[in-house]
């Protein structure tokens, strides 16, 4: 799913056109000179380990409706990315947890509502598990309970648990 054009000037309400801008193509603003980029949007995600079993959450919105997920979530303009992380944990599942490792980058998906995605490690210091905002179900799942014909097809979640189940 590509992002729709955008058709009006953000400063002046004038009807954007395509424009060459720096070799690429933009939306531009023949009144103003306003050029639209853009920008990527970013989300967290967090693996989090108890007693060798892995935190997964059943989504309760699209897309995946319905799938185990890892806690993850955007992180809003300005917020910084490991406070997202907590930040999303924390809604998702009532845990509270410090981010210990910063394992990943993910990026250049065009195909899905974020475009770069940043792979934390938590680690649990507190909360009880409860699921909450955007989530139906959290539990933690064994290496031998995951529920591989109901996860969620995010790049970021199979390589999370691919990483954990080859002992890294
Ligand atoms: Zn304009």
């Amino acid at each position: 799913m590509s992002r729709p054009n955008v058709n009006f000037c953000l400063r002046c309400g004038h009807a954007l056109e395509d424009a060459l801008h720096a070799g690429r193509m933009r939306r531009a603003c023949p009144s103003c000179g306003f050029i639209h980029f853009d920008d990527p949007k970013v989300a967290a995600v967090v693996f989090v380990l108890d007693q060798n079993r892995a935190l997964m959450v059943q989504r309760g919105v699209s897309p995946e409706l319905g799938k185990w997920a890892l806690p993850a979530g955007f992180i809003d303009y300005g917020e910084d990315p490991r406070e997202a992380a907590i930040r999303e944990v924390r809604e998702e599942t009532g845990l509270i947890v410090e981010v210990s490792a910063l394992i990943d980058v993910l990026g250049g998906d065009s195909s899905g509502s974020a475009s770069i995605v940043i792979l934390f490690e938590g680690r649990i210091t507190g909360g009880d598990l409860k699921p909450d905002d955007d989530v139906t179900e959290a539990r933690f799942f064994s290496a031998a309970e995951l529920p591989f014909d109901q996860m969620a097809s995010f790049a970021s979640t199979r390589l999370l648990i691919d990483r954990w189940l080859n002992g890294a």
